[in-house]
This record gives C-alpha cells, structure tokens and sequence, in this order.
C-alpha cells in the first residue's frame, strides 16, 4: 500500500509547483497529504470490519467509511484536503457529499486488495466513496482503479487490465500520455484526472517511472502520483530503496501504523 502512499508524498511538492519535466528531482519540501490519510482510514474500515457486504448491508458500511473519514480528518485537518471534504467532515450530520473530484478515487487503493472477487470489489469501491462522492462520475473512477490494483495483484498483464477498464468504464486508455500532457493542466475532476494516472501506469516500466510519468503530467500531482503508484506497486509488487528512504520519513506514526497493519494482513498474504 505504501506505493500509493509514497506517489503522495513525491508528488505533493509538484500539486503546487506543477511541471512536465519527467526527470523533476524529488524536493525536500515534499509530504504525505490529504491522499495518504485517507488511505490509512480506508485500511483501518477494512481491517476492522473485512467482511463482504450485500445490499442490505450497503448503509450500514457507508456510515463506517464515514466515520473513520471523519476521525482521520480530525487528526490530520491541514493535511491539505478540498474545502468541500471540509465542510462535510465539520458537520457530523451532513448528508453524502455529491463530489466529481477524484477524492474518491485517490483513497481506493486498499480495496484492490482487500477482496476475493472483482463484483466485491466494486461494490466495495462504490461504497467507500459513497460519504463524499455520491456522483457517478467519482464513483465509475473509484470502481475503475480498484479494479486497476485487483487485476494487478492478481498477475494480469497490461493488455488486460486496460481492455476491463475501456470496456467496464468506457474509458479511452489508448491516447499517448505524449499527447495528453501537451495540454494537461491542473484539474481534480474525476473524468479528466483519473484517466491520465491509469495511463501514466500503463505506459510505465517500473514503480519510478509510473509516478514519474503521473506527475510530469503537470497537473493534480499527488493524487495522479498516488493512483498511477497504487496501481504500479500492485503490478510490479517492488519499490526502489532510494524512494522507501526518501518518502518513510515524511510519513507520520499513525499513518504507517495504519498502513503496515493493513500490508501485513493483504499486501504481504
Ligand atoms: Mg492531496
């Protein structure tokens, strides 16, 4: 899971100060951000309750994701996130937020894992997103990169996981990130942001290359870097020592406590 994480801490610099140079230096002002506290209260909702849900159980989940978004929020609140996922977490009694941000889809990683069959994923993916982006459009991208990181974890190659995702999301994966970059600024809606990131790892040769690719897209660099990162580490199952060295550091204690809980009982099985 660190692989998502670590797409979020190298690219958190790059959120604000984008660029579309691939070979960027990894800048010492980097940190974990909104990304990675979500994903360690989405490990922690898993790992407390792991249990496939039916419909009948669908509400009763949403409130638990609701719950750890709102405690992890309050440990964390200048960790960088959007004035909308603000407003709802301040407010306990807030409805669903109806986001087409890609928040949904930045905290989804660990459901890739979590599961043992793709229809379990995406239901699961539909409901972690629930809270705050009850909108199809975040949840479609939400549902696509866990079903990205299930495919990947379980040996499928490129080839595949790129003709699920065009064919169960009608998304067009096939545009060169060459020529998605020309023109790509800095946009956190769901369509045009998740997309790119899935074809940053596609275009990828390795976890390093996946974020470097996402990032030098110059645009919503830590969340585009923790998606493409997710989905590489689950592919190529190896992160290079340098990246390790430089993102644990920047990591807090409770984020990695979280997280190395969830590794031990998914990603190491
Ligand atoms: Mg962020």
């Amino acid at each position: 899971m660190f692989g998502a994480i670590y797409g979020d801490v190298i690219g958190s610099y790059y959120e604000v100060h984008c660029t579309k140079d691939y070979n960027f230096v990894f800048n010492q002002d980097s940190s974990f951000t909104d990304d990675s506290v979500l994903i360690a209260a989405v490990c922690k909702a898993i790992i407390d309750d792991p249990s496939d849900i039916t419909a009948f159980r669908v509400n009763a989940r949403i409130k638990e994701y609701a719950a750890l978004y709102r405690q992890y929020y309050a440990y964390y609140p200048h960790a960088g996130f959007g004035n909308m996922f603000i407003a709802w977490a301040k407010n306990p009694y807030a409805k669903n937020g109806r986001s087409y941000a890609n928040g949904a889809a930045m905290r989804v990683i660990p459901i890739g894992y979590a599961y043992s069959n793709m229809e379990q994923t995406l239901l699961q993916a539909k409901v972690s997103g629930m809270p705050t982006h009850n909108n199809r459009e975040a949840i479609k991208a939400a549902q696509a990169v866990a079903a990205a990181v299930y495919l990947a974890r379980h040996g499928e190659g490129k080839d595949k996981i790129k003709e699920f995702l065009e064919k169960k999301f009608k998304y067009n994966l096939s545009i060169p990130l060459s020529v998605i970059k020309e023109s790509h600024v800095f946009n956190c809606r769901s369509s045009y942001s998740v997309p790119p990131a899935i074809i940053a790892f596609l275009e990828s040769t390795d976890y390093e290359s996946a974020i470097r690719n996402a990032i030098s897209l110059g645009g919503d660099a830590d969340t585009q870097a923790c998606i493409a990162g997710g989905i590489a580490e689950a592919y190529y199952k190896e992160i290079p020592e340098h990246i390790k060295r430089f993102c644990d550091r920047r990591i807090d204690g409770s984020i990695k406590a979280a997280v190395k809980e969830f590794d031990q009982k998914y990603w190491m099985a």
